[in-house]
């Protein structure tokens, strides 16, 4: 039988599994594909729905629920002591466009069943517990991802993401202000005690090792490149081969560099092309430009720089050998990232007094907490997911594993209550 609640501090604070559950199916109705996954692309008519739900949902759990001027909301439960800024729980409610149900959601679902255990119980923590939506973590309608965290931690400025453009032209600030999500708290001014964030792996390791959670330790260090390449449209009939300027088959020729480069550090390095655009992409025309994105990854910052070093000097005479030009910029560095070592260690005593089996891991995605870690002590928990599957409509996770993740969640933040601003 599915173990429904867990029990901490005694017999009425605990998880309610089933809860959760229920709120992980609920809100995968705003923007549900047939396929059983989610697009719900941030600020966009799904994404208000999905918020307005939040807001309804932490008020009826005695929060009051606020959003800065980047539309990151803020669900606020009281402490005993409220002049202490709060320990904060928060992931993200946007998808990818064929996103599943679990990335993200999971983080800020779990945090609401964190706040539903406080308040049945009546439990008073000595700080305040806010729990945060973030606003696109995805970086897939307007990149780079992380975009609100990082306005709130100081990496990015307001005005610049509000400039943002998404790939129709629309602008940021204009869609925010459309679905009614531009406060006046402005952005990052908002002390916070500590962060905590659960979250899917989105990787195979803990399912292959049989663990329930990950403690995470830090992030790995990406960058993230926009590359055009430029040839000559002609017609496909007409031009012989040695007279062409074919722009997809130079971007087709780095592509396959890309990947040569990641393997080439083995094996933890990664490098992906996933977002190609072919123009004038006809069936009898040699295209004329080419624009993909590049995405290198890995635990050591040395290794990105030298897969950058390799990725700039072999691309340019791909394009030379090929006849075409290239035009490559970087638009994404984030350094690798080491959570707070007290945080670490508080989740990993909480998932060992509840007797889950437990492992150190380092993360491959990044998250909104990479950039929480460079103003608040902050650490992850991992949760495993089936076939180690994520920015896809398949992704699947159990309802024992999201209790035991939400459970985790709720006694970190319980130790980082006890522990910090202590008098
Ligand atoms: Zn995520």
């Amino acid at each position: 039988m599915t173990q429904h609640t867990t029990a901490t501090h005694g017999s009425n604070l605990g998880i309610d599994g089933q809860a959760l559950w229920s709120d992980l199916m609920e809100t995968a109705r705003f923007g549900g594909t047939p396929k059983g996954g989610i697009r719900r692309l941030t600020l966009t008519a799904e994404d208000r729905q999905v918020r307005d739900w939040f807001v309804r949902t932490c008020e009826a759990l005695g929060c009051t629920v606020t959003h800065d001027s980047m539309g990151n909301q803020f669900a606020r439960r009281p402490g005993q002591d409220d002049s202490l800024p709060p320990i904060t729980i928060g992931s993200h409610l946007d998808t990818q466009p064929t996103g599943g149900k679990y990335d993200g959601i999971l983080g800020v679902l779990g945090g609401l069943a964190v706040l539903r255990a406080l308040h049945r119980s009546g439990y008073v923590t000595r700080h305040p517990i806010e729990l945060i939506n973030w606003t696109n973590e995805e970086g897939s309608r307007f990149t780079p991802p992380m975009m609100c965290s990082g306005v709130f931690a100081g990496v990015f400025t307001e005005q610049e993401v509000l400039d943002k453009r998404d790939r129709a032209g629309k602008r940021f600030g204009d869609e925010l202000e459309a679905i009614g999500y531009r406060g006046s708290e402005p952005c990052g001014q908002h002390p916070v005690t500590a962060y905590f964030e659960l979250h899917i792996e989105q990787g195979p390791i803990l399912e292959a090792e049989e663990k329930t959670i990950g403690i995470v330790t830090g992030v790995q260090g990406a960058r993230w490149y926009e590359a055009t390449v430029t040839g000559k449209d002609a017609h496909a009939g007409s031009t012989p081969m040695p007279m062409r300027h074919d722009a997809l088959l130079a971007a087709a020729r780095m592509i396959e560099t890309v990947s040569e480069v990641a393997l080439s550090h083995a094996p933890t390095a990664v490098g992906t092309v996933g977002l190609i655009e072919n123009r004038p992409n006809s069936n009898n025309v040699v295209p004329g430009e080419v624009f993909f994105t590049i995405d290198m990854r890995d635990p050591d910052d040395a290794v990105v720089r030298r897969m950058e070093e390799q990725l700039y000097s072999q691309l340019p005479e791909i394009a030379q050998r090929s006849g075409v030009t290239l035009d490559i910029v970087r638009i994404w560095d984030a350094p690798a990232v080491h959570f707070n070592p007290a945080c670490i260690d508080m989740v990993e005593a909480a998932a060992v007094e509840s007797g889950y089996s437990a492992r150190r891991i380092v993360s491959g995605p990044g998250h909104d907490a990479a950039y929480m870690a460079r103003i608040t002590p902050t650490a992850m928990i991992f949760v495993p997911c089936a076939d180690g599957l994520s920015h896809n409509e398949a992704e699947s996770i159990t309802e024992q594993d999201a209790t035991a993740g939400a459970d985790v969640l709720l006694r970190a933040v319980l130790k980082a209550d006890a522990a910090f601003n202590s008098r």
